[in-house]
């Protein structure tokens, strides 16, 4: 027999709930009610008993610092918390929660257990009542349950002051140097319907559920305290938000702010209409695309297609472009890009063209039969909008892509570059290179790709959730 001086402390674990979490691996300290037989001491092993007095087999032995370790936000936990309506999954729903998707569809749903308000937080849990996590419900929505977390939250200002301060570690360890980016992207940081971008010392908040937009003041709390902005503004304008029962809403929400606000990229400048431009006033997501495609483009000519306010444009001739011509068919974004090459220093090496693309393009296709385009680009950037709204427009969108590869393949030079971007969820990477491939055997050119891009690091990509990969990229050259 061993010496008794050797066996362990043993942990009462009084309740259902703490024999649960202590299965689960997790102890915080409230539901360690009792330390019996001898004062453990950190470090040591201990045996965890429920309050009958029965052991609890091997997964009853735990380091006493390790249970005092798993309690670091002490402040979320709530007791209320089992009072809060409770959404019932039906059988085989719960897997895709438990493996990080966020979104509850009304199909889903077994039944609550009593009613619950719109915009409410709720807990989740399986038929046979395990307990899966916390979110938000909207009984207008077919998504019925965005979740939150899945822990039990109180949903306070100090809630999202951490959830957004880990957001924000996240951006400083991938983008160090930025000081414009996405701050919360949605689903890619666990807080479905808030997105929240930085431009300098200005916020642009979009709330695009019910739960998110019925907290804006506690969100716009936690903002004032992380950084204290000069301003904040809500571009609310989303046509999800109908399908939570939201009406459109945009404008200064605190602070003030007198015209565009001029950002730092990459070290160029660029002025941002925060209140009435695209998304929320940039394509943040192409941070770094802008950088990498920039060092392809030394010396050469090179046609920016879908230019907007030149993110890709200006970035080129910086990097030592001989010139950069700007195509879009916005008259704004064009007088923008035209002012932001003036900020930058850069008018000379560029020209712009306010036009539609696809016109364009057709144009200088153009032969007569028996003639053959001559090609005259180093470097052609194609960065569309989003030809598709639903899977069901995906074949219409694949004949535009392959219609504006197949007309910028004849334009370039025999060792140019296509750099290419599809911000289209429903066309996976895939799908967009068979796409374009098809469209160089039209073109009768070979193809050797030398880059895949992606959405920027502030724009995370969760695997479990497909739905936060949307932007991919490639870059070719022309073997022939
Ligand atoms: N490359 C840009 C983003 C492009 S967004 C950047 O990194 O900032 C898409 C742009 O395409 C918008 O500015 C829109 O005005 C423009 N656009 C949409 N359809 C077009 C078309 N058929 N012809 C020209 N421009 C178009």
């Amino acid at each position: 027999m061993r010496p008794r001086s050797r066996s362990p402390a043993h942990v009462i674990a009084q309740t259902k709930d703490s024999l649960r979490r202590l299965l689960s691996g997790r102890l915080p300290q409230g539901v360690v009610p009792t330390l019996q037989r001898k004062t453990a001491t950190e470090g040591r092993l201990l045996q965890l008993e429920l309050g009958k007095g029965w052991a609890l087999a091997s997964a009853g032995l735990a380091f006493y610092l390790a249970l005092r370790a798993v309690e670091p936000r002490p402040k979320l936990f709530t007791n209320v918390m089992e009072t809060l309506p409770t959404v019932l999954l039906k059988p085989g729903e719960a897997d895709r929660i438990v493996a990080g998707h966020p979104w509850i569809y009304h199909g889903s749903v077994l039944r609550l257990t009593h009613p619950a308000t719109d915009g409410e937080l709720v807990q989740v849990k399986d038929h046979r009542q395990r307990f899966l996590g916390t979110g938000f419900y909207n009984s207008k929505s077919k998504i019925h349950v965005r979740m939150l977390s899945p822990e039990r939250v109180e949903v306070t200002e100090a809630f999202f002051q951490q959830r957004i301060g880990e957001a924000l570690a996240i951006r400083k360890r991938h983008l160090p140097n930025a000081t414009s980016f996405r701050v919360v992207n949605a689903e890619g940081d666990f807080l479905s319907g808030l997105i929240v971008d930085k431009y300098e010392d200005v916020l642009v908040l979009q709330t695009s559920s019910l739960g998110m937009d019925q907290r804006k003041p506690l969100i716009l709390a936690a903002l004032q305290a992380i950084f204290s902005p000069r301003a904040i503004v809500e571009r609310n304008e989303l046509s999800s938000r109908k399908f939570e029962g939201l009406p459109d809403a945009n404008g200064l929400l605190s602070g003030k702010l007198d015209g565009p606000v001029q950002i730092n990229l990459n070290g160029l400048q660029f002025e941002v209409d925060v209140l009435g431009g695209h998304k929320t006033g940039l394509y943040l997501d192409q941070q770094v695309n802008y950088r990498l495609v920039a060092g392809l483009a030394k010396g050469a000519q090179v046609l920016d297609c879908f230019s907007f306010v030149g993110g890709f444009g200006l970035h080129v001739v910086h990097a030592g472009a001989d010139h950069v011509h700007m195509l879009d068919q916005s008259a704004e974004a064009v007088a923008t890009a035209t002012r932001n090459a003036t900020l930058n220093g850069l008018t000379e090496r560029c020209s712009f063209e306010t036009v539609n693309v696809f016109d364009w393009l057709k144009l200088n296709t153009a032969a007569n039969p028996h003639e053959k385009v001559v090609p005259r680009w180093d470097l052609i950037v194609l960065d569309p909008p989003s030809f598709t709204r639903n899977r069901a427009s995906v074949p219409d969108a694949l004949r535009g892509y392959k219609e504006i590869h197949l007309r910028a393949l004849k334009l370039l030079k025999v060792g140019g570059t296509l750099a290419t971007f599809c911000c289209s969820h429903h066309v996976d990477a895939g799908l967009f290179q068979d796409t374009l491939l098809s469209a160089a055997y039209d073109a009768r050119r070979i193809l050797r790709r030398i880059a895949i891009y992606s959405q920027g690091p502030d724009h995370p990509v969760i695997p479990m959730i497909p739905e936060t990969e949307y932007l991919k990229g490639f870059a070719y050259e022309i073997i022939r």
